[in-house]
């Protein structure tokens, strides 16, 4: 029996473990925090930290690979633990996606637009910076931010001092407004050989930083979605990345393409895949970081993910008696504000 090691008790991992399940690969769940959602569907939870050596050892020998399901696991852990065991994404992955100057330097170096942007350690770099970029723009800490936090949008100069306060003293980086059309994301994966596989890009809707609703097909055309796939294809293979990642997209009027950013991991806007595809981006995961060829992402039907966050969860009665709604729900406890407590996937027929 193979057994998958994840980093991270989330429902990404969650979802990791019931997709390892069916091709008869047992997960153990690594967190911190207890009760882990993901920890409900697996063989083993270990509740440590991610700097506990002794808790990382004795991990790294119940598993034949390791992989994450959280992008701020320590890019050390993952280092440490590349030493005894496989790990994919690597720590050299990890670390890009953790810091934006990193992931964006990255990325303008591979050839691929971003809107433009300024590292910003001072109010004085923020206005210096608004003056180069324009009057309008996103602040947002390098490290750590997630959902819109850590995030604090300009209309102008005079919001400076308010958005330079909201980053509570972390390096940030200015980011120019980018007024898209729309915004799409590209799932992506790359097998331990060098294929790779993408899923037809998603149409997501955001508010207030979290995302709603990824509609398949995206409303583009076969010109920016062919240059949408072809730059997550360019992104994992200059990272020599293996598994799944996440590519956000804002489409541009005219047909641009900037990259938002990069999730080194399962991501929110690919759970459609799970009703939508053969093969779901979970099971892609986990046939690539643990070395089983990566299976057909073709797309069989139209689909809508809708996340439900906080008090959305209330629509739980409705939805179970919904006809061809797929309801998956985390298993968290508390329905806090924000927090994503599950999705609901229609396909889309007729
Ligand atoms: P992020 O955490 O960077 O993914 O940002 C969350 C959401 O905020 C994005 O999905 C966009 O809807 C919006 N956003 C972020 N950065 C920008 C930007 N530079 N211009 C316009 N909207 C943005």
């Amino acid at each position: 029996m193979t057994t998958l090691g994840i980093l991270g008790g989330g429902q990404l991992g969650r979802m990791l473990a019931m997709a390892a399940a069916r091709l008869g690969i047992d997960c153990h769940i690594y967190c911190p925090e207890a009760d882990p959602p993901a920890g409900q569907v697996s063989a083993a939870v270990t509740v440590a930290g991610y700097d506990d050596e002794t808790a990382l050892s004795a991990f790294a020998e119940t598993v034949d690979s390791v992989t994450t399901e959280f992008e701020n696991v320590p890019a050390a852990t993952a280092r440490f633990l590349a030493a005894r065991v496989p790990v994919h994404p690597s720590a050299e992955a990890l670390e890009i996606a953790q810091d934006r100057i990193a992931e964006k330097s990255f990325l303008n170096g591979i050839g691929i637009d971003t809107a433009p942007w300024r590292a910003v350690d001072t109010l004085a770099d923020l206005t210096a910076a608004l003056g180069e970029i324009g009057p309008r723009g996103v602040l947002k800490t390098c490290r750590l931010g997630y959902d819109g936090k850590g995030q604090a949008r300009l209309n102008g100069p005079e919001d400076a001092p308010d958005a330079f306060a909201a980053m509570k003293g972390a390096p940030a980086v200015l980011e120019g407004f980018a007024a898209f059309e729309r915004e799409i994301s590209v799932i992506a994966a790359r097998g331990t050989d060098g294929t790779v596989r993408c899923y037809d890009p998603g149409e997501n809707h955001h508010s207030e930083g979290i995302l709603r609703t990824t509609t398949v097909p995206a409303r583009i055309d076969d010109a920016t979605r062919a240059a949408a796939l072809a730059m997550a294809e360019r992104i994992v293979t200059e990272l020599d990345y293996v598994g799944v990642i996440g590519v956000e997209m804002f489409a541009m009027p005219g047909g641009t393409l900037l990259v938002n950013e990069i999730a080194p991991r399962v991501h929110n806007t690919g759970h459609w895949t799970i009703e939508g595809c053969a093969v779901s981006q979970f099971e892609q995961h986990v046939r690539a970081v643990c070395g089983i060829p990566l299976g057909d992402p073709a797309r069989h039907s139209d689909a809508v993910m809708e996340n439900l966050i906080g008090d959305d969860i209330n629509a739980v009665p409705a939805l179970l008696a919904e006809p061809g709604a797929a309801l998956h729900l985390y298993g968290k406890g508390e329905a806090r504000p924000g927090r994503k407590m599950g999705h609901v996937t229609r396909l889309v027929t007729g």
